[in-house]
């Protein structure tokens, strides 16, 4: 039954097919949205469009970008022969955070996980491994420490093995199944300084 008029349930819709936002949250949000001034609502919708328009993979590190190559693969300042190897965007922005990593990374944009149905082939591994034709030292490898992050690591360092290059795996003391990004700096760090040649 349509309590609200069809605009405001269309709102609702809109919302509940976000992720973590229930039935209730959605009708919040859709209400706050319709009592906002008109031109906070005209931003909060050109900046989503915008973000959508022009966010794409960088072309080196495939982590998500405004400009052809990320700031970080454009830096003279990092290494470029060791690559961080995460599962998406907000990991590396964690390792950021902690401002002691001066490498490069690869964004995988998720975990071989048999159960999900996701494969080697769906996360950004070719392009990792087309990455290392180039002069790299040592790859590390910073997935999740679940079963889908242990699975991709095993899977990865087992590719590079045959090609001589230095692999790594961040220390465990990162929590299981925890994600990376809700980790306080100093675990990660003390996970990146403890990481273990595989
Ligand atoms: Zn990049």
């Amino acid at each position: 039954m349509d309590y609200y008029s069809s605009q405001i349930s269309k709102l609702i819709e809109e919302f509940s097919r976000l992720p973590g936002i229930g039935p209730k949250s959605a009708a919040r949000l859709a209400f706050h949205v319709i009592n906002m001034p008109k031109e906070q609502v005209e931003q909060l919708a050109n900046t989503m469009i915008d973000a959508k328009n022009n966010v794409r993979y960088c072309k080196e590190c495939y982590t998500l970008t405004d400009q052809e190559i990320c700031p970080i693969c454009a830096s003279s300042e990092r290494d470029h022969k060791v690559i961080m190897v995460v599962e998406n965007t907000r990991d590396l922005a964690a390792y950021e955070k902690t401002g002691k990593y001066n490498g490069v990374y690869h964004v995988l944009h998720g975990a071989i996980s048999p159960m999900l149905g996701v494969g080697p082939g769906d996360i950004k591994l070719k392009e990792l491994m087309e990455r290392l034709q180039k002069d790299v030292d040592e790859v590390i490898i910073a997935t999740n420490s679940s079963l889908e992050g242990e699975t991709t690591a095993m899977y990865i360092s087992k590719l590079i093995k045959p090609t001589g290059i230095k692999v790594s795996r961040i220390a465990s003391g990162v929590p299981v199944g925890g994600d990376l990004e809700y980790i306080d700096e100093v675990t990660l760090l003390r996970a990146l300084e403890g990481r273990t040649e595989l």
